[in-house]
């Protein structure tokens, strides 16, 4: 049986290049660049509740971390550190090896580097085995005072949206669409963008519980209201194809998981983000504008009529 120190090593010791010291201390140590402010957050995925038992474990390697990147995309910062925490049931070295993978392979495209975490077992002597527990924490840097609220949509602002939504959650309707099973598994997170809109976008959050609640906090912070066009809504043929026009509207507006970006935007700055789509050769769509008033999202049908809007995930929902 591996050690705990064993499996540190074999699995998740790699060389800092940028820290001044990384794993195999009681801390990491970091240089934080001059001019820079240090953006922080962490997230945690728990078996059976955001990935199902015997999930491929190199697709979670990914997404662990491709979550916590979305979240720097959200706030306009270059991620750079990150630290894991793992709770595993048994020390499956075929399991660390296919995670490992998936996650430096991920952080190598984004020049992150993991400079420490925590390694235990979830399963306590002679008791039924405790869940995967995978907890990421990502550090990233943004230039002071540059930094994407949610707090700053201004009435009259666009609502702009990333890529496509919904294609996630047809994964778990429908777990037979191949296309989407890839958006679910591996999230594309949108860090390239979320830097190029420093000074651009007005605000900005990452949709990882779905359009309208997401956009819904961007509401809250900013304290105005929003009016959005359902069909201006970027979804792919596989949503598009949907029969059922109910289960089509709860993907788009409520389904989670997708990690675009929805951000809000001068009008004046139409030109910019068109050719910025081009740059990146990212769609980035309008979907709607900022309303003075209450915090409240209107969702307009193609008739121009209100839509219902089912609420997002919410882990405490009764
Ligand atoms: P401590 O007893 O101080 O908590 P540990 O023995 O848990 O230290 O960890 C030893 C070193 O390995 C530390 O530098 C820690 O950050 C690192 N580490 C532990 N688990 C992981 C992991 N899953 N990924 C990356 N680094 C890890
Ligand atoms: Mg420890």
């Amino acid at each position: 049986m591996p050690s705990e120190f064993d499996l540190i090593k074999k699995f998740f010791d790699r060389p800092a290049r940028s820290a001044a010291l990384g794993v195999g201390d009681d801390a990491a140590l970091l240089r934080p660049s001059a001019g820079m402010e240090l953006a922080v957050s962490t997230d945690l995925l728990l078996e059976g509740t955001h990935f199902r038992a015997g999930a491929d474990a190199r697709k979670l390697g990914h997404k662990a971390l491709a979550v916590n990147l979305s979240d720097m995309a959200a706030m306009g910062a270059a991620p750079r550190w990150a630290t894991l925490a793992l709770a595993l049931p048994a020390a499956d070295e075929a399991w660390l090896e296919e995670f490992s993978k998936g996650f430096f392979a991920l952080a190598g495209r984004f020049g992150v580097e993991l400079i420490g975490g925590d390694t235990t077992r979830s399963t306590a002597q002679g008791a039924v085995p405790g869940a995967i527990v995978i907890c990421v924490t990502i550090l990233g840097e943004v230039p002071t005072g540059l930094a994407l609220f949610r707090a700053g949509a201004r009435p009259g602002d666009d609502i702009w949206v990333s890529g496509q939504l919904g294609d996630a959650a047809l994964a778990l309707a429908q777990p037979g669409v191949a296309a989407a099973a890839r958006r679910l598994d591996k999230p594309e997170p949108r860090v390239e963008l979320g830097e190029r809109l420093r000074g651009i976008a007005t605000a900005a959050i990452d949709v990882s519980d779905g359009f309208a609640q997401d956009l819904g906090h961007i509401l809250q912070r900013s304290g105005a209201g929003a009016m959005v066009e359902y069909a201006l809504l970027p979804r792919s043929d596989e949503v598009r194809k949907i029969q059922d026009e109910k289960l089509q509207a709860r993907l788009l507006l409520s389904g989670g998981d997708d990690y675009e970006l929805v951000f809000t935007a001068p009008q004046s700055n139409r030109g910019e983000l068109e050719a910025l789509s081009a740059e990146l050769k990212l769609a980035l769509s309008r979907v709607g504008s900022v309303q003075a008033g209450e915090p409240r999202l209107q969702v307009l049908d193609a008739q121009g009529r209100p839509m219902a809007v089912e609420r997002g995930f919410d882990h405490f929902a009764p």
